[in-house]
């Protein structure tokens, strides 16, 4: 069954730790620019950090609404394209989820590569492909406001399960 780190605990290892610093960083950026940091706000970062990785909006609803029952996915919502806006959240737009930036502080035009068996998001920062964009764009006459780019695929440990065949691999049918 695809889907599950049994054996993951996201909100502990040194990648969650500095997240956890970076979101509280965050929140208090948001509280001195004088933004209410909302209790919604402040639980769908924390629910995203929880998670360790991407959650659709009714996802994240149903996590919250555990904890607090007017939670509401009109709520959600406007509390994920604030921190979308803020530079805190990353939307993908291939399967419609939401996760964590990794570094929110400094914009930046990043790549994402999602595992499509255990659903990993990682968020890295190629200025090359950033280039290419933008040189694809000229080409076409457009200037581009966001590029998000979005690659797919089966990440090392999946692949080291035997999650998924290399490729080129498959047998021939
Ligand atoms: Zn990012
Ligand atoms: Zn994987």
């Amino acid at each position: 069954m695809s889907g599950s780190h049994p054996m993951r605990k996201p909100t502990q290892g040194p990648k969650a730790q500095t997240q956890l610093r970076t979101l509280e960083r965050l929140e208090a950026a948001c509280r001195t620019r004088g933004r209410r940091l909302t209790r919604q706000r402040r639980a769908v970062l924390r629910a995203l950090l929880a998670e360790g990785g991407a959650l659709t909006a009714y996802e994240l609803h149903e996590r919250l609404r555990v904890a607090d029952g007017r939670s509401t996915p009109a709520g959600v919502y406007r509390a994920l394209e604030f921190w979308m806006t803020a530079g805190a959240v990353h939307r993908l737009e291939s399967t419609r989820s939401f996760i964590l930036c990794e570094h929110p502080e400094s914009p930046h035009p990043g790549q994402l590569l999602i595992c499509h068996e255990c659903g990993q998001v990682v968020e890295t920062e190629d200025k090359g492909v950033a280039a290419a964009a933008n040189r694809l764009g000229e080409r076409l006459g457009f200037v581009l406001d966001r590029h998000p780019v979005e690659l797919t695929g089966v990440c090392r440990p999946c692949r080291a399960q035997g999650r998924a065949a290399e490729p080129g691999r498959r047998p021939a049918t």
